[in-house]
């Protein structure tokens, strides 16, 4: 028996963007692949996931086009795939900015360093709007948004957008 039941023709645009985003491995992933990670190994390494769970979140995600698979040749030579967002992958970096800044406000953090902040880097002020930036109002996009994240690194990363 399946655990829930299939929300993609429901007529609750939230339920259907569950059945999309609702699982919490394919949000990491989109994580990772924000943060420039594109390659299984890359992606494994920072989250943890087995690599069976993987393998099906990067097939979902693939096939409601979220992340684009790209060819590359590896040391050896042999080719390999890595993940790309899409345009509509790209729109999904509101949700994970929502997210982001829910937990700031609403939910404890483990650690000093386990605080994220969002930042423009057009205008180079931080944001806690999940769209648009709260200082110029312009629209956030993985080309002018940074994220900040203590635990993996000092500075702003730089986000991956569509390709
Ligand atoms: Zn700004």
């Amino acid at each position: 028996m399946p655990l829930r039941s299939d929300w993609s023709d429901s007529q609750c645009p939230l339920a259907r963007g569950l059945e999309v985003l609702g699982d919490p491995w394919s949000l990491l992933v989109l994580r990772e692949v924000f943060f420039g990670k594109a390659r299984f190994e890359d992606i494994k390494a920072s989250t943890g996931i087995a690599d069976s769970v993987l393998s099906k979140r990067l097939s979902a995600l693939t096939a409601h086009d979220l992340l684009a698979r790209r060819p590359y040749d590896d040391e050896s030579g042999r080719t390999r795939h890595e993940y790309v967002l899409t345009p509509k992958g790209e729109g999904t970096l509101p949700v994970l900015n929502a997210m982001i800044h829910f937990a700031e406000q609403h939910l404890g953090a483990p650690s000093e360093s386990a605080h994220m902040q969002i930042i423009h880097s057009s205008c180079g002020r931080r944001t806690t709007s999940a769209d648009r930036c709260d200082a110029c109002h312009e629209e956030l996009t993985a080309d002018t948004t940074t994220w900040v994240s203590f635990a993996r690194a000092e500075g702003p990363v730089q986000l991956a957008g569509s390709q």
